[in-house]
Parts: C-alpha cells; sequence; structure tokens
C-alpha cells in the first residue's frame, strides 16, 4: 500500500487518518523534512491556513514541500490545505505563505457570515458513485484557475474541488463524513504514479 503523510502541524489530522485508511493507504504523521522525504504522497489537512503556514517556516519545511510538489509528488489539500496548494491567495494574511502547485487564485472564508458553515450534496467528477455530501467550515473557494486546471465540482458556481496534475484541493471536507472516495481517488494518484 502506499504510504502517505499527513502535515501535522495544525488541524484535522486524526480524521484524514482514518480516512487514508479507510481507502487503503498506510498513513503516517509529517512535521520533520525527513518525514516528508519517507511519503509518496502529503495530505494537507484543514485547519487555519495561517497557522500551518507560520508551523511550516518554522518547522524548516516549506522549502521541502515547495521542492517536493515541483517534483511531482501527489498532494491533496482539504479547506486550508486546498489554500496551502494554492499559486496564489486573495488578502493574504502579512506573512501567509503558501506551498503552491496548482494554478489557482483562492479567497478564503468566501462564502461568508451568512453562510460559515454548512454541507451540501456535489457531483464530483472522477468520484464515482453519487453525489458527495461536502462539509464547508470557513471554506475557501476558487477564485479563478488557469488552463491546465480541471473543475472536479462546484457550488453556487463557484468552484470548489480542482486537480492539477498529481494535485487535488477541496474546499471541503470529506474527511469529516466517514465517506472516503474522494481519498480514494487520492490514493488511486498516489498509485498511478508509482
Ligand atoms: N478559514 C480557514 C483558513 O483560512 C480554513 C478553514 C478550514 O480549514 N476549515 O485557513
Amino acid at each position: 500500500n502506499p504510504v502517505i503523510g499527513v502535515l501535522a502541524l495544525q488541524g484535522d489530522v486524526r480524521e484524514h487518518f482514518a480516512a487514508l485508511a479507510g481507502a487503503g493507504a498506510e498513513a503516517r504523521t509529517v512535521r520533520r523534512p525527513e518525514e516528508l522525504a519517507a511519503v509518496d504522497g502529503l495530505v494537507i489537512p484543514g485547519g487555519e491556513s495561517t497557522t500551518i503556514s507560520k508551523l511550516a517556516t518554522a518547522f524548516g519545511l516549506l522549502e521541502p514541500l515547495r521542492e517536493r510538489v515541483r517534483a511531482g509528488m501527489p498532494a491533496y489539500g482539504s479547506c486550508a490545505g486546498m489554500i496551502m496548494l494554492a499559486d496564489k491567495i486573495l488578502d493574504p494574511r502579512s506573512g501567509q505563505e503558501t506551498v503552491g502547485g496548482i494554478d489557482m487564485i483562492v479567497r478564503r472564508n468566501a462564502f461568508g457570515r451568512q453562510n460559515e458553515s454548512f454541507e451540501a450534496s456535489l457531483d464530483m467528477a472522477d468520484v464515482e458513485g453519487g453525489p458527495v455530501e461536502g462539509v464547508f467550515i470557513r471554506a475557501p473557494w476558487v477564485e479563478s484557475t488557469g488552463a491546465g486546471v480541471r473543475i472536479l465540482a462546484r457550488y453556487d458556481g463557484h468552484p470548489v474541488a480542482v486537480r492539477q496534475g498529481r494535485l487535488l484541493a477541496t474546499s471541503f471536507h470529506p474527511e469529516l463524513t466517514g465517506d472516503h472516495r474522494v481519498h480514494g481517488a487520492f490514493v488511486q494518484m498516489v498509485r498511478a504514479e508509482g
């Protein structure tokens, strides 16, 4: 089985562990460059992207993450993780860096106050067996994408799931629903690489 790391600086690491195990991968925490070097793919969890960014810098992980993504490591980011995989953020907080890799601009906390948390059924390309239940928690949306980015799902017209090459990102949290199909699609991406 592929060994998939979960970036364990902040956020819902445990839930991603369970989802990856449910999807047939061996999950490991990643906090140090040596741990990053030992995984076949990486999940960046939901949480708070400014905090994850600052901790990644403090742990000396930001450049190694950028290098591995540039070298083609598959990665999947949910919510804050989506923000971390974006080449550009609208209105980043000061000191907020991203790993990048997906040619897109994301808007943080995009759904606004009235709609900070909600669930929605989404038709998602590359995921079979019916709609995916999307849990959105102060979620970003994708404001714009470059030509190489495929939009896999939209909500209210806004892209909320995208893929570029071996990089996958969702605005929502499939790790919170017990439905492992999105993680399954990612595990398939990691397998296809090997
Ligand atoms: N609003 C958070 C951020 O900007 C993301 C929220 C989440 O991951 N559930 O990082």
